[in-house]
């Protein structure tokens, strides 16, 4: 079945365990090398090595995956992309800035709608189907995390996005 069919349906197999950020993160910009050296886009990360998260890591892989593939396709040449993260409470949130060509602003309610792509997209002669985000959105969502951006035409782009932390609950002894 395909994944947009599966998403529709929130029938989605979901296997949680723990997961180091970084090593997730580290993974898919080595996978995408080729394309951000070819667009002449740097990747800086900023995550420290002891983030834990509880994800099924296959999903979190490809929002993250989905979203570092927009960040190095809609950039400017040269382009720089930064991806931090923030801890607060059970959630870490995972920051993904770049310094491209950003989304105008009364396109900005539309961008996680299936197949949609913002105007501007033409100038970057990129192709693309307009459902990257569409999916990002539902999988994050059913991971039990958030999304949300920031954005500036011709400035750049900030996506947020939250998951929830590994965490060991100790059980208190009733005696
Ligand atoms: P694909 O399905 O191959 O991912 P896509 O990249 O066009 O195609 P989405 O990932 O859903 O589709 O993104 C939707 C639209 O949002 C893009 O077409 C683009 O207009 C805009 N967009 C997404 N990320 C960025 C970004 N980092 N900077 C600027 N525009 C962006
Ligand atoms: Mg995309």
């Amino acid at each position: 079945m395909l994944d947009i069919t599966k998403i529709e349906q929130g029938k989605l197999d979901m296997v949680h365990e723990s997961a180091s950020l970084l090593d997730i993160v580290r993974s898919i910009t080595a996978d995408l090398s080729g394309y951000s050296d070819k667009s002449n886009v740097s990747i800086v990360l900023d995550i420290p090595e002891n983030v834990y998260i509880h994800v099924d890591v296959s999903r979190a892989r490809q929002a993250l995956q989905n979203l570092i593939d927009n960040a190095i396709k809609y950039s400017k040449n040269p382009g720089r992309v930064e991806i931090s993260c923030q801890t607060n409470g059970n959630f870490v949130k995972v920051i993904l800035k770049d310094d491209g060509i950003g989304i105008p602003d009364s396109e900005q309610p539309k961008i996680f709608s299936r197949f949609y792509r913002a105007s501007n997209t033409a100038d970057s002669n990129s192709g693309g189907s307009g459902l990257g985000l569409y999916i990002v959105r539902s999988i994050v969502s059913q991971l039990g995390g958030s999304i949300f951006f920031e954005s500036k035409e011709g400035v750049g782009t900030t996506f947020n996005v939250t998951f929830p932390i590994y965490e060991i609950k100790l059980i208190k002894s009733e005696f």
